[in-house]
């Protein structure tokens, strides 16, 4: 669809264009309900997402319980498909009627599946995962990374790029990007485009990234990931199942302390499961910071867990009071040198 406004540039949010992409999937969302249904909410609401000028629509059907969807010949699923035309027939209609030009080339058709921005969208099996030709791409930049002998900024804030992109859809390799940023230094510097000797330890790191990308691209990531307070909320309340645990801990100048909790089905009854661990420092750490303390605390905390119990495959609530400490958990610490290290 292409708009006679503005260009937008990099700047998106909030561009005329956006404001009449989101006019568009207002009226959708909430178009002409029959009677005793809820606007938004009723048969003919087609619900979508827009980036720019590109927009995702979709129908939700009836919940059932897992099935191998309209591939697999479920039935329920399969109820929708008609509704779904339906309402894939009146936006093309409706952007005739607007003189909006549709690259129908470029359309994909009411599926389960959907590709985009070098994803595969899995609805069925709720998951987010890389395109093989995507794939194939990585692999091969950060091979060329590996063999060569001297190697830009640029072309490593473009490796950087890239993996930060595919980490959505690729479990692990999101902090290994942010080792990848303390290589690069900041982007101001002049000597962007100057070629830089790869060293043994970028060599080490392409190569660490190739390895989990190919172990974990098949994987995929959640498409509809836990929210974390609902989840705590669900564990609080027993109703998540095995496989889910809280670990709470502080830091101080002397050492850490944790108290982890899971539940454990024990003769038939849930019972709520905890230990209480304390540490001391290791001798030389560095833990004048807190931010430092506290993400030592965390490392020696798991540590400390993986020897209690396998945590093979568990999700792990991680609570702690320094939010700096939990941001480097998830995706590492590009301010401060030390909490990579950690
Ligand atoms: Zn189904």
């Amino acid at each position: 669809m292409r708009w006679a406004v503005a260009h937008f540039g990099q700047k998106v949010a909030g561009s005329p264009l956006n404001c009449l992409v989101l006019c568009l999937l207002r009226h959708f969302a909430r178009r002409s309900p029959a009677k005793g249904e809820r606007r938004g909410a009723s048969r003919t609401s087609i619900l979508g997402a827009a980036w720019v000028d590109d927009l995702g629509l979709c129908k939700i059907v009836k919940y059932h319980g897992k099935c191998d969807g309209l591939e697999g010949g479920c039935p329920v699923c399969e109820e929708f498909v008609e509704e779904g035309r339906k309402s894939q027939n009146y936006f093309i209609w409706l952007c005739r009627q607007l003189g909006i030009g549709l690259a129908e080339e470029k359309h994909q058709w009411l599926a389960q599946k959907l590709e985009y921005a070098g994803f595969l969208y899995d609805t069925v099996r709720g998951l987010l995962l890389i395109l093989d030709p995507k794939l194939e791409k990585v692999v091969s930049c950060l091979r060329e990374w590996a063999s060569a002998m001297m190697v830009t900024s640029r072309e490593l804030d473009s490796v950087r790029g890239r993996i930060i992109h595919y980490s959505l859809c690729i479990k692990h390799i999101r902090i290994l990007a942010t080792e990848i940023t303390w290589l690069i230094g900041t982007e101001e510097e002049p000597a962007y485009d100057e070629k830089l000797q790869v060293t043994d330890e970028m060599r080490e790191l392409a190569r660490e990234l190739e390895e989990v990308v190919q172990l974990y691209a098949p994987q995929g990531r959640d498409l509809w990931p836990a929210v974390p307070s609902s989840l705590y909320g669900g564990f609080l309340r027993g109703e998540t199942g095995h496989g889910v645990a809280v670990a709470t801990w502080d830091s101080g100048p002397h050492g850490w302390a944790a108290l982890w909790k899971w539940w454990e089905c024990k003769s038939g009854n849930k019972v709520l499961e905890e230990r209480l661990l304390i540490g001391t420092w290791p001798a030389g750490s560095d833990v004048s910071e807190q931010v430092h303390r506290e993400g030592l605390g965390g490392c020696l905390m798991l540590e400390a867990m993986a020897h209690d119990k396998d945590l093979t495959g568990w999700l792990v609530i991680l609570r702690n009071d320094a939010e700096s400490a939990l941001t480097a958990f998830r995706k590492g610490s590009s301010r401060s040198r030390i909490s990579p290290t950690v």
